[in-house]
Order: C-alpha cells, then structure tokens, then sequence
C-alpha cells in the first residue's frame, strides 16, 4: 500500500490554482523529491498533505487513512517540517527538543524512539546543545528543526526545502542521514526542493512540479536517459568536415559557439567512428567531446522555462 497517495487534487486561491490536478504516489521507502520553481506549488501540496488546509478538490491519502483539515491523527507516524524553521529563541537547543519530546508524549528513550541525545548528536548539534536557538547559523536552525522532526523516527517524513540554508557539507550531512533512515528504518520521506542537482542524489523518485501540475516523474536513475547529449567537434574545415559526415549519413549542424555538433544515436555511441570519418577525409578532429546537458538545464528545459 502507497504510503501517500494523492488523487486528482485541486487547490485554488481566488484566481490563482495554486495545485492543479495532481496524483502522485509514494511507495514504503522511498525518499521522493518534489522539484519545482518558487511558487511551483510544493509547499501547498504538502500543507495538504499534512491537513493544514483543504483540496480545493481530490483527496489526500496518508498512511492508509484519508487525511481531512485539522485532522492530526496520522501526525505521531509523521515527522514533519514546513517553511521557515521555527524554534523557542530563548530555550537551548537542548530544551527545546525535549519541549517536543513532551508534547509528543514520548517516552525518555525506548527501542525504538531516540532520545533527545540521540537526536543532537545525529545532527551533529552537539556544540550546540545548551546555546539558545536564536544565536543559531540558519544553517543549525534548519539542524535543529530537522532534529524535532526526527525525535520519534516517524514512519513517515514530510519536508520542506529541507538543504535550504545549509552549506555543502551540511547538505552531504542530511543526504546521509535522510539516506541511513530510509534504509535502516524503512522510513519514506517525501522532500521539496528546487535544486535537482541536489535531490538527484538523494531522493530514489522525483517528480517534477510546475506551475502547480506535476509535469514528469522518473525513478532517479532514469534520469541520465532523459537528458540530452551531443558529440561536440571542431576540425580546421568545418565545411569539409560536414560534407563527409553528411556522405556517411550523419547529421550534423553547426554548434553554438563554433564546431560542429552530431545528436545521431550512433555518432553518440562510437564516436570513434566519427573520428574515423574526419580522419579519411582528411580533416581530423582537434577536439571531440560529449557533452551532456547538465541536470538544471534539463529541469529547466522540461518545465519550459530555458529562456525565461
Ligand atoms: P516556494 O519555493 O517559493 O515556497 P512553492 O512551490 O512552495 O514555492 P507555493 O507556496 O505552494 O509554491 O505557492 C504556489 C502558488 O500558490 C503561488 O503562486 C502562490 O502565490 C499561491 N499561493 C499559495 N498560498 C496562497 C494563499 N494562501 N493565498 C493565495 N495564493 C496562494
């Protein structure tokens, strides 16, 4: 059983739709990433997700029961953690998150909840532990509040733009730990973020919203098969160069910024082949490259927005 399932859902604002007809699914496990431009419809879509607002239409599955607005019963299965990172500036990062262990009514430590311990040392929060959390690195709150929605290891883990704030070896940190939940506790995570390069190597299933519809799922390691490639060249005679590639049923065109450039399957598969056939015509190539589009310009291109 999908442990989100999402059907036909609807969110409209006056005139603005905000979600518009999404159905997407989330299997035990995996960790999905929903990718999208600001204002794309990733924070709503998980604010519906949670049951803090209404579909304007469709229906929200979460954990097998249907979620309905201010309904919180699913929300001790779930770890969540919506926008702006929020924390009691004056409580110590310490009593801050044993503030959350009691309100979740969760017991000191047992087998399987972590302690307050646990969790800082985790995030590597550990200097940390006993500073308020208003003189904490937007990079430490985002820590901080990643730790509160961690504290119970939730069957499920809902959150929003998660890396937002931290530096790279903070993303590499909760890459990891994202990573060791999954597989060590089964936990299925569901992510937002606008970054793909980011996600690619974190999430196992992406979905890529805009404009408030989901325009393209892929399992994550599809997506070297949906970005496009060339082989790039130059010679001394580009002219000739393309009479004898065009007599070996090539096509080439010219490519931006001088060369020439070949997408034909079989040129980007041997391009020994190629060289063979400038070679014997006497116009060898200087420089032979593939290139491949890189994950943002494909994220970009399949959203429609590369000359935004
Ligand atoms: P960001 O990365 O900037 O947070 P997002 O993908 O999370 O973007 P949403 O915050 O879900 O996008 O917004 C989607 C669209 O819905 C935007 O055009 C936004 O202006 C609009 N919207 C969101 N909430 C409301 C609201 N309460 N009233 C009116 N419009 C809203």
């Amino acid at each position: 059983m999908p442990v989100i399932e999402v059907n036909g859902v609807v969110k409209r604002y006056r005139d603005v739709t905000a979600v518009d007809e999404v159905s997407l699914r989330v299997q035990p496990g995996q960790i999905y990433a929903l990718l999208g431009l600001n204002g794309a419809g990733k924070t709503t879509l998980i604010r519906m997700l949670l049951g803090m607002i209404a579909p304007t239409r469709g229906s929200v599955h979460v954990l097998g029961a249907a979620v309905s607005a201010g309904d919180r019963s699913a929300w001790a299965r779930v770890g969540y953690l919506v926008e702006a990172p929020a924390a009691y500036p004056e409580l110590t990062v310490r009593e801050n998150l044993e503030l959350v262990r009691r309100l979740r009514r969760l017991p000191g430590v047992t087998a399987n909840v972590t302690g307050v311990a646990d969790v800082i040392d985790q995030l590597a929060l550990t200097p940390y532990a006993d500073r308020r959390a208003r003189t904490l690195s937007l990079g430490n709150l985002q820590r901080l509040a990643l730790a509160k929605a961690l504290i119970h290891i939730p069957d499920l883990l809902i959150l929003d733009e998660p890396v937002n704030g931290l530096d790279p070896a903070g993303v590499v940190e909760i890459r990891t730990l994202l990573a060791g939940l999954a597989h060590q506790h089964g936990t299925t995570v569901l992510l937002s973020s606008h970054l793909l390069a980011e996600v690619a190597r974190l999430a196992t299933r992406i979905g890529i919203l805009h404009h408030g519809r989901l325009r393209a799922e892929h399992h994550a390691d599809q997506l070297d098969r949906q970005r496009h490639r060339h082989l790039h060249l130059t010679t001394r005679d580009d002219t000739a160069a393309d009479h004898a590639l065009r007599a070996h049923g090539y096509h080439p065109h010219p490519a931006d910024g001088g060369g020439l450039q070949l997408t034909d399957e079989h040129a980007l598969t041997r391009p020994d082949q190629v060289a063979t056939v400038l070679v014997h015509a006497d116009v060898p190539p200087t420089r032979l490259v593939t290139v491949e589009e890189d994950l943002e310009t494909y994220f970009l291109r399949i959203v429609g927005a590369d000359h935004a």
